[in-house]
């Protein structure tokens, strides 16, 4: 089922399909699956940054950087097209279609670009923004800390006041892609007097200050994307301060609305594919008759029609204007745990084998191995499952708020 969006988005469609079609690099399509469901810490992230490093991904970048095809959601004065949320979904499918990369500024635009245009000054938007879409500013998200993840207005990492500067002291962790980033926008407290919402400032530092120390993370799954990092005094001018002094937790909720927002139009397309793997991994190994195996293939097929289902609903309400509400937690909870169980039931397809590492003890993980190990970080990151239904049960159903613990 396709929605009919409008003669207009017709035309858009066709357009931009030509577009990619008369420019798009030779060989680029076939550089890496680009459409790959994308599991956080997985080995398929590494090689997609090997096949970003290839000159055909760095003339295809500047392509797009100039027709506005970088951050083009942002609006026209800050570098982007203003591009609505229909667009953009029709931009990610003939993307995806045609199996080239849409170019992402990463956490710089999609959490902190949004966060400057929602509560930046001029001067911070005509600072910031530009270096973002450039690629010149690589950011990380220095908001989780080693005791205060959910419970994220608690963060301890303080922010003290110094004439023109801010002084920024506390240890970040979880960090993803610290090792790649230059910038972090950090969550810290600069008024501990307050209640913990009030006392909290937004800040963005410089990651390369000596001030700043990080060391990765080993995960299960042999990959280590995310650092702990140690802030030891690190200044940045007040300038850096976003949304102003003591107003970090507006600022952060504007972050995380667009971090729990998703791709949900396009989400299913790579577990699509990812299904027919797996259906073919059953086949290889003979087990495409077995009766439970099926069963479990269905489910998991069926899911996926789910997510393109609930994809398409998302489309039509924003199509009219709508912003999603807590359907991106429903989508969040819904992929994260879905994918979790797909990785379970990949390991019983697998059988023993799904026991060794393919090359030996010390060496990467499998396929399925990896999807086994690496989704259960989807139900902990951007919001955990639980927090996602404590969302859905108050914003959406409106049943009465948890019980808090007090004292
Ligand atoms: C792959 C990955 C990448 C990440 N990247 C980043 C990053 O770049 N930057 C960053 O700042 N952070 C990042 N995080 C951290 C992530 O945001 C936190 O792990 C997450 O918010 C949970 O916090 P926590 O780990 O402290 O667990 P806790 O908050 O301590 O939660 C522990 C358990 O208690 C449950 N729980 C907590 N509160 C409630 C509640 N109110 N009701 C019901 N259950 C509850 C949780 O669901 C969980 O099961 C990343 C995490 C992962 C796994």
């Amino acid at each position: 089922m396709e929605l009919d969006l409008g003669p207009e988005i017709a035309q858009f469609r066709a357009e931009l399909c030509d577009w990619i079609a008369a420019e798009a690099p030779a060989g680029l399509a076939e550089l890496a699956d680009w459409r790959t469901a994308m599991t956080a810490g997985g080995r398929r992230g590494a090689r997609l940054t090997e096949a970003q490093a290839d000159p055909a991904y760095a003339e295809w970048a500047e392509k797009l950087l100039a027709r506005r095809l970088i951050c083009p959601q942002w609006p026209e004065e800050f570098g982007g097209q203003g591009m609505d949320a229909v667009r953009v979904a029709v931009l990610n499918e003939e993307f995806d279609r045609a199996g080239v990369p849409r170019v992402h500024r990463g956490m710089g635009e999609s959490l902190v670009g949004p966060s400057i245009i929602v509560h930046g000054t001029p001067e911070q938007q005509a600072h910031f923004l530009p270096r973002i879409i450039a690629g010149t500013d690589v950011y990380c998200q220095g908001f989780s800390e080693p005791g205060h993840g959910s419970d994220l207005a608690a963060v301890e990492t303080r922010g003290v006041v110094d004439g023109s500067e801010i002084v920024i002291t506390g240890q970040k962790v979880w960090t993803s892609g610290a090792a790649q980033a230059n910038r972090m926008f950090v969550l810290c407290r600069t008024d501990p007097t307050v209640p913990k919402h009030a006392g909290l400032s937004y800040v963005l530092i410089d990651f390369t200050d000596p001030a700043v120390q990080y060391r990765p993370i080993s995960q299960m799954s042999g990959a280590s994307g995310f650092c702990e990092d140690f802030l030891d005094g690190v200044r940045a001018p007040l300038f850096n301060v976003i949304g102003g002094l003591g107003n970090g937790w507006r600022v952060a909720m504007t972050t995380l609305g667009h971090e729990r927002g998703g791709r949900a139009t396009v989400q299913y397309l790579g577990y699509e594919r990812e299904f027919w793997e797996l259906a073919d991994t059953a086949r290889k190994r003979g087990k495409d008759a077995a009766p439970l195996v099926r069963q479990q293939l269905a489910w998991a097929y069926t899911h996926v029609e789910l997510m393109r289902y609930s994809g398409l609903r998302t489309l039509a309400q924003v199509a009219t204007g709508r912003p999603p509400g807590p359907e991106a937690s429903v989508a969040k909870l819904f992929w994260s745990e879905y994918h979790k169980r797909l990785g379970e039931v990949a390991m019983d397809i697998e059988g023993p084998d799904g026991l060794l590492r393919p090359e030996g003890d010390g060496y990467p993980t499998g396929r399925w191995q990896n999807v086994f190990l690496s989704s259960r970080a989807g139900t902990i990151y951007s919001g955990t499952s639980e927090i996602q239904r404590n969302i859905i049960g108050e914003r959406a159903l409106g049943l009465p708020k948890e019980p808090r613990v007090t004292g």
